[in-house]
């Protein structure tokens, strides 16, 4: 019964985060880029759970944003209404709770702020009043709606509506979209774009084994001899390094995860030594017959890259680097650059961008991106 419920409910989840309108997103991104240009406030407000996420969401704009290491980084004057407990008491208990934050705004807002109203049902009507000041003072509304939107969507200039009628679900999504939002603001303001290199490990890095036979121990693990010197002049160009593999012996149970993570240690001790930095390794474990999303060639790995690494991927940049049309599919599926190795031949007349014949010739392939 349990576990029924929880299955609808993540099913519910799960459809609603596809309802998400990335249009609507990105025109919200451009208003809250544009007021902290501006020097605009955004206030935020909700009711219950929803006000807990207009607390959060102030919290993560106003500290989440911040670049600490520069001194001169301009702000978010974002504000919840929802925090001033004796304030929403003293309206809420002697003019109406209708007027908690309409009055609130009369007292702080300029023409050219943001309101952002969070509200499950639309329908709030302190919710819908705050709306209404807003407008009157020119200021740009902003809905995180559910319920197919309520009397709000119809009100505010922009809005992320779901149609889901769970107060649970709408307000997970609101939480969510909020930790989206977020993320790409700190993204877009502060951290570099970085030109990164995905490597395939067997076949480029080591000796690929013998089809169906997996690097099971270190004594297995041949370094080609190439590698070091093309991985340093990469570096040189400003490349970052990431590894991406496939390591489906784990899933046939060949080998464990703390014995790739042993072979992976002694790989890294013999690139330490020649000053050459992976950022991180990526592996999958699974089967192909798992149907997992990052076995290559599904992108999932690349992906899971994108939002762990702390800079931002030069997608124009960027290129996968493999022996197998696996490394190329997963590479055009992410959307950067591919460059097959050609090693014995086999994987001729593909989609490759680029093909070598040796892997030093990487090197001279970037230059003409
Ligand atoms: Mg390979
Ligand atoms: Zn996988």
């Amino acid at each position: 019964m349990i576990q029924r419920y929880v299955f609808s409910y993540i099913m519910d989840l799960k459809s609603t985060l596809d309802e998400l309108d990335y249009t609507q997103l990105e025109k919200i991104i451009n208003v809250l880029l544009a007021a902290r240009k501006n020097d605009k406030q955004i206030f935020i407000l909700g009711n219950g759970g929803s006000a807990a996420t207009a607390s959060h969401f102030a919290c993560d704009l106003g500290k989440g944003t911040i670049d600490y290491a520069n001194s001169d980084f301009r702000r978010f004057r974002a504000i919840s209404l929802t925090d001033n407990l004796a304030l929403i008491t003293a309206l809420g208990n002697d003019l109406s709770y209708n007027h908690i934050f309409a009055e609130q705004l009369k007292n702080l807002m300029n023409p050219g702020d943001v309101v952002i109203g969070i509200s499950a049902s639309g329908n709030s009507p302190n919710i819908l009043e705050a709306f209404d000041v807003a407008k009157k003072v020119g200021a740009i509304t902003i809905g995180f709606l559910g319920f197919g939107g309520g009397k709000a969507r119809d009100i505010v200039d922009y809005h992320l509506t779901v149609s889901s009628r769970n107060y649970g679900i709408s307000e997970d999504f609101h939480m969510i979209v909020e930790h989206i939002i977020t993320q790409i603001i700190r993204r877009v303001l502060h951290e570099k774009k970085q030109k990164v290199v995905f490597l395939d490990r067997d076949g480029i890095i080591n000796e690929k084994p013998p089809e169906h036979q997996y690097v099971t121990q270190w004594e297995d693990f041949k370094f080609i001899p190439e590698i070091f010197d093309t991985l340093s002049a990469l570096l040189k160009k400003d490349y970052k390094l990431v590894i991406v593999t496939n390591q489906q012996g784990i899933g046939k149970k060949l080998f464990n995860e703390q014995q790739l993570h042993d072979i992976h240690a002694r790989m890294n001790e013999e690139f330490v030594k020649r000053d050459i930095k992976i950022e991180k390794i990526y592996y999958c474990p699974h089967l192909e017959s798992d149907g997992c999303n990052c076995r290559k060639p599904q992108p999932g790995m690349l992906y899971r890259a994108q939002n762990e690494l702390p800079f931002i991927i030069d997608m124009d940049n960027s290129f996968i680097l493999g022996d197998s049309i696996r490394d190329v599919q997963a590479g055009k599926a992410f959307g950067i650059k591919t460059v097959l190795f050609n090693s014995n031949g086999y994987a001729k007349n593909n989609d490759a961008d680029y093909q070598i014949n040796s892997i030093p010739d990487v090197v001279n392939i970037i230059d003409k991106f």
